[in-house]
Parts: C-alpha cells; sequence; structure tokens
C-alpha cells in the first residue's frame, strides 16, 4: 500500500514535470533541460552546394541533437520537449561575421548619435541626454553631425557646448571623422590653451582677438583632443560590449569579428573587461593588431592616430592577462588571428597596373599605395605561420595580393604547408593567376560584398571595366570551388546587416543602380553560405558551427522570409525575427 502511494506520488510527480513545459507554453529561451523541437516552416540546413530542407530541428543542451523528420525528431527529443511551431517562418544557422570591427563599433555606440541634427540645439538636446548616461569622471562625446547640413552651417562653438555641461569636458565629432568641436572644459583637460600652437595638419579655431579659443577644431587639432580622452574601463567598457552584442544578435550573427582589436588605446581592457565579467552573450573571434604595424598605421590611417596604437605586442598583452585565451572560446572570446594592412582602400588600393581614372589630387601614373615592406610581412608570416593564429591581410588592389603570396610563398618552404587557412581581406581585384595559387596556399578571401552600394559607381570609374566587372569574383571563386566568405566591415558599413551583405553578392547593384560585375553575381543559396557555412569554414569553427547538424552548436536564426523565395533586389529588407545563440534567444523583434 505504501509502495503504491509512493509509486503513485512519482508518478503524479512525473505527470506534472512532464505536463508544465507544454502547459506553460515555455519560449525556446528558457532554461531547461528538454529538448527543443522546430518545425513548421522552412528549415534551410545550409548543408552542401544545393538548399536542404529538412522538417523539424531538435536541439538540447546548447546543441543542435537531429535534423531530419519529425517523427524521428520528437523521438530523440522525448515527451519533455518544447515545440516551436515556425509558423511559416524560416530557421537557418546563425549568421557568422567574417570581418567587422565589433568592439570599435561598440566604443562608437557608446557616443551619442547626432546623424542628421537639424540645428545646433538639437545637437546640444542630444547630448544632453548622452550627459545623463554618461558617468560622472568621463567625457561627453557625441559623434555624425554634418556642420554643413544643420541650419547655422558651421559647427557648435565651446560656449554652446557650455549648455551640455561647463564644467565637464564636452567633445563633439562630425560625420567625416575629421573636424570637431570641444568646450573649454576639454580643452583644459587636454592640457590646451590659446597659446598653444597648431599642430602640423591641423587648427584649432580662435576667436577675432586670438586670446580665447572658439571650440571648433580640425584634423590633427582634434585628434591632439581626442587623445587625451581618458580610456573606457568599467561601465563605459561594459557599454561598448552590451550595446555591440545587442546590435550585431539584431542582424542574426551569433559570432562576431573584431579584425583589428588595439587600433584603441583601451581595447584590450575592454576585451578582457568583457572575459572577466562574462558579458557576451554571441561568440567574439578575434584577430589582433600586431605591434609591428603601430608605425605604418598610425601614418596611413586617422584611425590609428585617433585612438593611439599600443606600443606593444597586442596578442602578448592579451595573452599575459589571459594566458587562456588561446583557439578556444573563453567566456565566448577567442582569440583567432592576427590582423596587417598591405594596402589603402578604392582610391589608394595597390596595383600592379594604374588607376583608369586618377582617384581627387593624383597625378601621373597612379596605382595606389603599399602599406609594409616586403621584409616586414615576411617576419609576420615567419613568426606566425607557424602559429594557431590566423593571418588576415587587408589588400584591395593585385599588388597587394601579390605580395601577400610572395610571403606565403617564403613561409611555405621555410615552414612547410599546413591548415593554415590565411584571410585576404577584401581581396576586391584579383588576377587569375593569384586565384589559381590561393587555392595552392588555402587562402581564403572575404568580400566587402557590402561596399558594393557606397563604393560600386566609383569602382568602376577609378578601376575601369575590367577591374570593377572582376572585382570580388565570388562567381569564379564558386566556378573554382573554391571557398569565400561575404563581410560587412562595420562600421565600414553603417551597420552590421549580413542580409543587406548577402543582397548585395547576389545583385552588386551599384549607389546608382548599375551592376557592377554582372558575371560575378552569385545565387542566394551561394551568398548565404558565405555567411554561414563558409563562413565558420574561414575561421576554421566549421566542426561546431555553420550548418544544421547533429552535433554541432544551436546557433540559430528565424527569418520572416526565406530569401530563397523572395524577389533577390529584397533580400535585404527580410527581418531577423530572433536570434538563438546555444539555444538561447539573444535576440526577438
Ligand atoms: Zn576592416
Amino acid at each position: 500500500m505504501l509502495g503504491n502511494l509512493v509509486r503513485l506520488a512519482l508518478l503524479v510527480f512525473y505527470l506534472v514535470v512532464a505536463t508544465t513545459p507544454a502547459v506553460a507554453q515555455q519560449p525556446a529561451s528558457a532554461p531547461s533541460d528538454s529538448a527543443t523541437v522546430y518545425f513548421g516552416g522552412d528549415i534551410l540546413t545550409m548543408r552542401g552546394s544545393a538548399p536542404e530542407y529538412v522538417e523539424s530541428l531538435a536541439v538540447k543542451d546548447g546543441k543542435i541533437i537531429f535534423a531530419g523528420n519529425m517523427a524521428e525528431a520528437e523521438k530523440l527529443a522525448g515527451p519533455n520537449s518544447n515545440h516551436v511551431d515556425l509558423g511559416g517562418k524560416t530557421l537557418l544557422p546563425g549568421f557568422i561575421d567574417t570581418h567587422g570591427h565589433f568592439v570599435y563599433f561598440g566604443k562608437n555606440l557608446v557616443d551619442a548619435n547626432l546623424f542628421d541634427s537639424a540645428d545646433i540645439a538639437e545637437l546640444v538636446a542630444r547630448m544632453k541626454k548622452q550627459a545623463e548616461r554618461t558617468p560622472a569622471d568621463a567625457w561627453i562625446v557625441g559623434f555624425g553631425y554634418q556642420a554643413r547640413a544643420m541650419k547655422e552651417g558651421r559647427p557648435p562653438t565651446s560656449e554652446e557646448l557650455d549648455l551640455i555641461s561647463a564644467d565637464r569636458p564636452v567633445m563633439v565629432v562630425d560625420s567625416s571623422g575629421h573636424l570637431g568641436a570641444a568646450n573649454a572644459a576639454a580643452f583644459k583637460a587636454a592640457g590646451i590653451s590659446a597659446d598653444t600652437p597648431d599642430p602640423t595638419g591641423g587648427m584649432f579655431a580662435r576667436k577675432a582677438d586670438g586670446k580665447s579659443l572658439l571650440g571648433p577644431m580640425e584634423e590633427t587639432a582634434l585628434n591632439a583632443v581626442r587623445a587625451k580622452r581618458p580610456p573606457f574601463t568599467g561601465e563605459l567598457a561594459a557599454q561598448a560590449i552590451t550595446g555591440a552584442a545587442e546590435v550585431w544578435a539584431s542582424y542574426g550573427q551569433t559570432t562576431a569579428m573584431e579584425a583589428g582589436l588595439g587600433l584603441g588605446n583601451d581595447d584590450i581592457g575592454i576585451v578582457l573587461n568583457a572575459v572577466d565579467k562574462q558579458l557576451l552573450k554571441i561568440d567574439l573571434y578575434i584577430a589582433a593588431k600586431d605591434s609591428a604595424l603601430d608605425d605604418t598605421i598610425a601614418a596611413a590611417y586617422t584611425v590609428g592616430s585617433q585612438y593611439n596604437p599600443q606600443p606593444s605586442g597586442v596578442v602578448e598583452k592579451l595573452r599575459a592577462a589571459r594566458p587562456d585565451l588561446d583557439d578556444r572560446y573563453v567566456n565566448r572570446v577567442r582569440l583567432g588571428g592576427v590582423k596587417f594592412w598591405l594596402d589603402g582602400s578604392l582610391d589608394t588600393a595597390w596595383f600592379t597596373q594604374p588607376y583608369t581614372e586618377n582617384p581627387g589630387g593624383k597625378t601621373g601614373a597612379f596605382s595606389g599605395y603599399r602599406q609594409i615592406p616586403d621584409e616586414l610581412l615576411d617576419a609576420v608570416f615567419d613568426k606566425y605561420w607557424p602559429t594557431e593564429l590566423q593571418i588576415h591581410m587587408h589588400m584591395n588592389g593585385d599588388a597587394a595580393a601579390d605580395q601577400a603570396l610572395s610571403a606565403i610563398a617564403k613561409a611555405v618552404k621555410k615552414h612547410g604547408m599546413r591548415d593554415h587557412r590565411p584571410v585576404f581581406v577584401h581581396a576586391t581585384w584579383l588576377r587569375p593567376d593569384q586565384i589559381s595559387l590561393m587555392k595552392e596556399y588555402g587562402a581564403i578571401p572575404s568580400f566587402l560584398t557590402a561596399g558594393i552600394i557606397p563604393g560600386g559607381d566609383a569602382v568602376v570609374r577609378l578601376w575601369g571595366p575590367e577591374r570593377s566587372a572582376g572585382a570580388m569574383a565570388a562567381r569564379t571563386f564558386l566556378r573554382a570551388n573554391l571557398p569565400f566568405t561575404f563581410s560587412h566591415d562595420a562600421p565600414v558599413s553603417p551597420t552590421p546587416s549580413i542580409l543587406e551583405l548577402v543582397d548585395a553578392g547576389v545583385n552588386r547593384l551599384s549607389g546608382s543602380g548599375k551592376v557592377v560585375g554582372p558575371d560575378e553575381r552569385v545565387s542566394p543559396y551561394d551568398a548565404l553560405r558565405a555567411v554561414t557555412a563558409t563562413a565558420a569554414y574561414q575561421l576554421k569553427e566549421e566542426k561546431s558551427k555553420g550548418t544544421l547538424e547533429a552535433g554541432k552548436l544551436a546557433d540559430l536564426v528565424i527569418l520572416d522570409k526565406n530569401p530563397l523565395k523572395v524577389e533577390p533586389t529584397t533580400i535585404k529588407k527580410i527581418l531577423v525575427l530572433e536570434t538563438i545563440k546555444e539555444g538561447k534567444t539573444v535576440f526577438t523583434r
């Protein structure tokens, strides 16, 4: 009798436990030991070279346990499983960022957004809100106004910025990043007065009497003030990381990239803070800027001088603080590679043949700029080729690709061939002979397709017909059965939208609506592979990410429409409805 009672009590207990999740309609995000079964929509596995749909996907403990028919999924998931009816929506593997600047973007987010300020009153109002959310010991900073577009047609003065705060440093930077203004407290904190001489290549505006600063400043003068801004620590450091993760997840990304950690003097601290406090809800792959490049970057990129590059190696500094940062994720952060810049952007790309039309201000046979000497790149390969760290190289022109390929050839001769997967970042114009060599060395291009929209027309004009038609040669790579990925390079693209760059890879429409290089367009499926399966391969994470297969992480994205079934030029308008990282919802619309 007692035995029966115990058994009955146990039975009731089990029934309650068993039925609770179903009764409560537990969302997929709720922590649960039980499995979740997705069904009722297009479930696209992204496995293989042609689209493959499955009826259901079962997920448990953060991993995919089954992708296939419903009956089998239910059997494996067991009686306690949650059921998520997709209601006709589309489920895909979570998107993977193959070239973005997550930390840099996050730092921009911390500052007030001053884009499209109609006049100085609006700028001041937005900055007052910023003052409220800024810790008392931090500078109040805003970014993105355009002086010419504001009613007054000029930047704000020191006195106008004092309306935001007269005793705390206030600084605003315009959308170009080259012009700005500060209040008296900021000038004081930076040690700058009307007596300070203008630095070379810059200017502090002065009042008519010449005895006091007016507020506006240009170029190197702005950098001199900006360099004195205290590094992000504590709350601001956390805001940069959590803010960026919020944005990345809202575009369906479950893995982000910081491809240039160390451009900012506070980058390392920001990342270590995120690791220690477990701030990240999505994965972050880091390619660290190498110390050897400090001088070159400072000379070539204003961003370098803006942020005071680290005097010594970023990799070494990260590892000194966290020796466990290696090829595994530690609290969602992984040190996966190092980053080098070999040439400039579309108007300074380094070519073997001169520009078709010279960019503004260039005369003679101009063929762009080399950023680092061969010896330096060779030394880089000597140092990193034998390690697990991948080498990422920024390149737009074919001369830069030649430099990269010759450095790889020397490394292979010296250290042997290995599964290194060097990343050719942008790889915008490659010659056919270079593509063959890339195949030999297992090099992967990450095409900045998102850049076609703003840059496509200029590329056609400056690079000429051959180089623009063959730019970002996705279809050529596809035909040769070689891997390629697509990237947004945010904040170079203002938003880290994956579907926008998929759309760009499919349609290749420039800002003026011209198709740039129609022969290099790829199908929506192949474009999606470039941000899922192949993206995982580029990061050397294909064993755990990139497709919906048993054993991989339950990194998922739910879209309101299937990119393979809409009019291709509307792919960018598809909405991300939910992003799921290892079984947990990290974004919902
Ligand atoms: Zn970049």
